[in-house]
């Protein structure tokens, strides 16, 4: 990621210049990467499709954080009958960490390989992918904020879900647990609608730079997110029932 001297965001490794200040840039690379052979290596290998499409460290970060959120999960198995309270806890932080990311790598192999063939990606200086994935994690609440350009509601946020993390953990999760997810769910989607309306707002203004938009728009995205909110929402309902059974 480079900043040019006007203050655009770009990727130096799709285009050679700014794409905002230098109207004769080619947005499109010659060789773009295919979207199914992308989604595919990402089922494979956890980031194999960010690495695919030159997201070096989107991949790594991808790798690390599903490599954690597996071993959290697997461990907590192995430990659950011995330790029943400390199993279940580290089989739940391993799951809320592990399917959000799978499911946005994913995604996000498809959607950024179609992005990259259409142009789009070259003119689009944060991914709302991202974006939406760091405001959805607990321990990253607020970053997507910070991420998308508003760092006061990010830090605000970031600090505020530190706070209420620890709290919700000391008195045995419960609702103010199930609450904290619905709103990280909700600021997810904020954070994704802003920055998925500044990449709309940059290709229509250079709409005619751009190779053809496919007509159907993030369809792969769009099921990915609908199985996250799924998750978010049985992990929401998990919190609460967990406040009026206290033998769960
Ligand atoms: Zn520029």
């Amino acid at each position: 990621m480079r900043v040019c001297p006007e203050g655009h965001m770009f990727e130096e490794r799709l285009v050679s210049s700014c794409p905002f200040c230098h109207p004769d840039v080619h947005l499109v690379p010659n060789r773009p990467p295919r979207p199914w052979v992308s989604f595919l290596l990402s089922l494979l290998i956890f980031g194999g499709g960010q690495f695919y499409n030159g997201r070096k460290a989107r991949g790594i970060l991808t790798f690390f954080g599903l490599a954690a959120g597996t071993f959290s999960t697997w461990y907590g198995i192995v430990e659950f009958p011995g330790n029943r309270e400390s199993g279940i806890g580290l089989i739940m932080a391993g799951l809320v960490l592990a399917i959000p990311v799978w499911l946005f790598s994913l995604a996000d192999a498809y959607e950024d390989a179609v992005e990259i063939g259409t142009g789009v990606a070259a003119l689009t200086e944060r991914n709302p992918r991202v974006a939406a994935l760091l405001n959805l994690l607990p321990r990253t609440w607020g970053f997507g904020y910070i991420y998308a350009g508003e760092v006061r509601m990010g830090v605000l946020l970031f600090a505020a879900g530190f706070v209420l993390t620890i709290w919700a953990t000391r008195s045995g999760l419960g609702v103010l647990a199930s609450f904290l997810t619905l709103v990280q769910l909700a600021t997810s989607a904020h954070a994704y609608a802003m920055t998925r309306r500044a990449q709309k707002l940059a290709a229509a203004k250079h709409r005619a730079r751009l190779r053809e938009i496919p007509s159907r728009g993030p369809w792969v995205f769009r099921i990915a997110a609908g199985l996250i909110v799924l998750f978010e929402l049985a992990l929401a309902a998990l919190h609460g029932l967990a406040a009026f059974t206290p033998a769960l």
